[in-house]
């Protein structure tokens, strides 16, 4: 199926004569003439105005089919019009994801995008030509409106998960894995950081699966092609000079590759790695993802690499048929592994989970003693780490500014979950300003020291 957009009406035209236009050809199926849809409403709420002619436009998108080869015919002619036309051309769509065959009959397009890839293909049309300022919309700041304070934000990598652990819902109400584009992702924290963000939380369901269902399909960023893979998408945010703190990594062997990037300090040397138990038993009944074998020997050779890591994990106790035994086995690990920052819960059937069906529930009061003695051997594990940082000097973030003292983070604190540090200061200090702190004194979850 082919369509071209249709002109504005005369009304709006004539309203925004200096209103940049584009010119757009739909191939292919209903899904490609919905995305199509999508694009151009997108480029319409921002001021874009459409032209039926490409040679009157200032850019030309052509959203192509590459079902069968007939139809790949057809989408590389309809892109070759374009260039003969009009000669500044962004292609999208199906096609668009074996990127070489179009890019080696057309090396001048201006960006080839691949299905599904909105943003790419509206960041390719802004960045050929600008839309026009808008007194509306030009209220709305560049990275968007964002909730979190204006020194950090959450930056999402990707959406649902492809793992299907017993006791979690999600992936049936997210679906499977679906990973954006890496250069959408390196735009937007780009932003972010122009915008004043210091630190950048990569979040996803499973960040360390980071482009496994677009097979690390590689887009455009900067001068260079960059590849959705974790490790790629690590080291890319590493240099845009802000803090870069990992969010959900799963142990997957890959995960080994980032740890020299934070010893060299291009991302923080935080892990947040939601292991959940350490009993094969129990891990197996949750259906957990990753290599969960030989953890210790793991968290120990990451050690030897960046000594300074700081590992977060979340665990749940009481998991239904945890034994005695299993729960031992727990307690054990965590004194072992001596991990800086822990959660613990204790189990709640989720409805519609299939750890439902597992049956053999844990009585709540032995579910509740479980988690009591389990924080306990985490707290002296956690006391003994925090009390070998007083004397050191630490960078921290502030986060809020009070009258006598101010509360910041040090880069083993995540925000919402981990500790705080109370920074008493001599000279005035603002929320974002990364300060070195001399610590001097140290609880289980709270520094507390002088800004030097
Ligand atoms: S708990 Fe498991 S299934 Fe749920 S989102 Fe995380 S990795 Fe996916």
């Amino acid at each position: 199926m082919t369509a071209t957009a249709s002109p504005s009406d005369t009304k709006s035209a004539a309203k925004s004569a200096a209103a940049p236009r584009i010119s757009f050809v739909s191939l292919g199926c209903p899904k490609a003439l919905v995305d199509s849809e999508r694009i151009l409403t997108h480029l319409r709420a921002e001021g874009y105005e459409l032209s039926r002619r490409h040679d009157g436009a200032d850019v030309v998108i052509v959203n192509t089919c590459g079902f069968l080869d007939s139809a790949k015919a057809e989408s590389l002619s309809a892109i070759g019009e374009a260039m003969a036309e009009n000669g500044r051309v962004i292609v999208t769509g199906c096609m668009g994801a074996q990127p070489e065959e179009i890019r080696e009959k057309y090396p001048n397009l201006l960006a080839v995008t691949g299905p599904q890839a909105y943003e790419s293909v509206v960041a390719a049309v802004h960045e050929a030509v600008p839309p026009a300022h808008d007194p509306f919309l030009d209220l709305i700041p560049p990275q968007g409106v964002k909730l979190t304070p204006r020194h950090y934000a959450y930056l999402k990598i990707s959406e649902g998960c492809n793992n299907r652990c017993s006791f979690c819902i999600i992936p049936s109400l997210r679906g499977d894995l679906v990973s954006r584009p890496a250069a959408d992702v390196l735009r937007e924290a780009e932003k972010l950081v122009k915008a004043g963000v210091k630190e950048l939380l990569v979040v996803s369901q499973d960040t360390s699966a980071y482009g496994l269902d677009t097979r690390y399909a590689p887009s455009r960023w900067q001068d260079r092609e960059v590849r959705a893979r974790f490790y790629d998408l690590a080291k890319e945010l590493g240099e845009l000079g802000a803090w870069v703190r990992l969010h959900y990594v799963y142990p997957y062997p890959h995960v080994d590759e980032v740890i020299p990037l934070m010893a060299e300090g291009r991302v923080l040397p935080y892990l947040d790695m939601p292991l959940q138990h350490a009993s094969p038993s129990v891990l197996k009944r949750m259906r957990r993802p990753g290599n969960q074998e030989k953890q210790l020997d793991r968290i120990r050779r990451w050690r030897e690499i960046c000594p300074d890591l700081a590992i977060r994990s979340t665990f749940i106790v009481g998991f239904p048929g945890e034994t005695d035994a299993e729960f031992e086995e727990l307690l054990e690990w965590i004194k072992e592994a001596r991990l800086e920052r822990v959660g613990c819960f204790a189990y709640e059937p989720v409805k519609g989970a299939t750890a439902n069906d597992l049956g053999l529930p844990v009585p709540p009061e032995v579910k509740a003693e479980r988690k009591r003695r389990f924080m306990a051997a985490q707290e002296v594990v956690s006391l003994r780490l925090q009390r070998a940082k007083v004397g050191k000097r630490i960078p921290v973030i502030i986060d809020e500014v009070g009258p006598t003292v101010a509360r910041g983070r040090s880069k083993s604190d995540a925000p919402e979950i981990d500790g705080t540090v109370h920074v008493a200061s001599r000279r005035p200090v603002r929320p974002g300003d990364i300060v070195t702190v001399k610590i001097e004194r140290a609880e289980a979850h709270d520094l507390h020291g002088l800004a030097v």
